[in-house]
């Protein structure tokens, strides 16, 4: 784990200075080059920022300005279009919680499934230990597990193997992704799994094809047999309508306030910036309501040494778990009110909604990014119509902002 947290230091000057270096081949390099697999630690055609950007160390804002200083837009487009594809799947998720919730249901179903079926429980071990016996598929579990990183094509092969061709169901890949990447992420996660499965654009699923893996891992992984010749779409339900974004009060700073920081959200800077200093700091560690199993430690651990650089000079910043645990801080600390950002569809959305049904807690305030307010309720439909809204938005919060 200690090794995990040297290759990924949690610190906002890292994210920083890696966002810098990787900004040089954000144009026509990435372009070129983002669908290849080199290998564990030679992740060089990308930019390796997702566990950042997951905790909003790095934000579109940072990735987009710095990849324009750099390049064109047109050169810049291929870039943009990833940094933005995780902007619509986080809106798309906002927009329908119950995806999520369903998510959810299911594995507990699952989980049951495991305890009582031996056979799918001991698919479901080899696939999560890497001992299926095909070649590629156990290169990256393990790579997962010993990194907390896999590379995105990886992510699609791996996905569509468990599904197709070891016949599992998604969710338990979802969830064995969701222990151990450190970008974990309950929307971009989900729906990307959906969207191998062939749940999320029906009728669409995704292939891996041992050529394409050939050509993409540079030779790494050649004829490999074995694998899915087809992958037929499942039957699917309609998804729910999208919902309107949740309105949120701007938070009244006047008022002694307690700051909350949690894993949606980990950027103090842009909460304190031009307001009182808060009277008391505390991090809301839900990684453990992530899933229904035991989280790998390297996911907990990035996020609170995250918190503590974030909180840099405040000797007490308090680890909470719960809503209990929130109320408790805020009541002892004293403090009127708990400023915190706001947190789309996830472990931390259902504590922070827990904590405002517990009697005598201080008000919450959520504060949501004016970018989120305004690009989340556009993820109505596809990606693609989502796409044609990119350049306002950077026109809009790039640019201009
Ligand atoms: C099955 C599956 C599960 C995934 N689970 C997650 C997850 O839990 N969390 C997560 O952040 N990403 C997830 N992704 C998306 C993608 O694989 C990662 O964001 C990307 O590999 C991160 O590496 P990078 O920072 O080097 O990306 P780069 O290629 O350098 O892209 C820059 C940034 O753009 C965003 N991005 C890039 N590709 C995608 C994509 N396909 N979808 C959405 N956003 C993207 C990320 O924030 C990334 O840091 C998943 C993809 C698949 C196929």
């Amino acid at each position: 784990m200690t090794d995990i947290l040297t290759h990924f230091p949690p610190t906002a000057a890292h994210a920083r200075d890696r966002l810098a270096a990787f900004a040089p081949l954000a144009g026509s390099a990435y372009a070129m080059r983002r669908n290849f697999d080199y290998g564990p630690g030679m992740h060089g055609s990308v930019s390796v920022l997702s566990p950042y950007v997951r905790l909003r160390m790095l934000d579109e804002v940072a990735m987009s300005r710095i990849a324009l200083a750099h390049h064109s837009a047109q050169e810049a487009e291929k870039f943009l279009a990833e940094v933005f594809w995780r902007t619509y799947w986080k809106g798309w998720m906002e927009l329908r919680p119950t995806v999520w919730e369903d998510y959810q249901s299911d594995l507990a179903r699952l989980r049951n499934e495991i305890q009582t079926q031996s056979g799918l429980r001991a698919r479901w071990q080899d696939a999560c230990l890497g001992q299926t016996g095909i070649a590629p598929f156990d290169a990256w579990a393990h790579e997962l597990a010993q990194t907390g990183y896999l590379h995105n094509h990886a992510r699609m092969w791996f996905a569509s193997i468990w599904v197709f061709t070891l016949n599992m169901p998604w969710q338990l890949g979802a969830d064995f992704f969701l222990r151990h990447l450190l970008d974990g992420d309950a929307a971009v996660n989900t729906l990307s799994w959906r969207w191998v499965a062939g749940i999320q654009t029906p009728g669409k699923t995704y292939l891996a094809r041992a050529d394409n893996i050939a050509k993409f891992t540079n030779g790494r992984f050649s004829s490999v047999a074995g694998l899915a010749q087809t992958a037929v779409p499942p039957q699917t339900d309609v998804p729910p309508a999208p919902r309107l974004l949740p309105r949120v009060p701007e938070p009244d700073r006047g008022a002694p306030y307690g700051l909350l920081l949690h894993d949606d959200d980990i950027d103090a800077a842009r909460l304190i910036k031009g307001h009182p200093t808060p009277a008391s700091w505390a991090y809301l560690d839900t990684s453990s309501g992530h899933s229904p199993w035991q989280m790998a430690p390297h996911v907990s651990a990035f996020r609170c040494a995250a918190a503590q650089d974030q909180a840099q000079g405040e000797t007490g910043l308090s680890i909470l778990k719960t809503a209990q645990d929130l109320r408790d801080w805020a009541v002892g600390a004293g403090v009127e009110q708990i400023v915190t950002p706001y947190a789309p569809v996830s472990p931390t959305q259902a504590v922070l909604a827990a904590y405002t049904t517990l009697p005598d807690a201080p008000p919450l305030h959520l504060d949501r990014r004016p970018l989120d307010t305004q690009s989340w309720p556009l993820a109505t439909k596809g990606f693609f119509p989502f796409r044609k809204h990119i350049p306002q938005l950077i026109s809009e919060f790039v640019e201009r902002g």
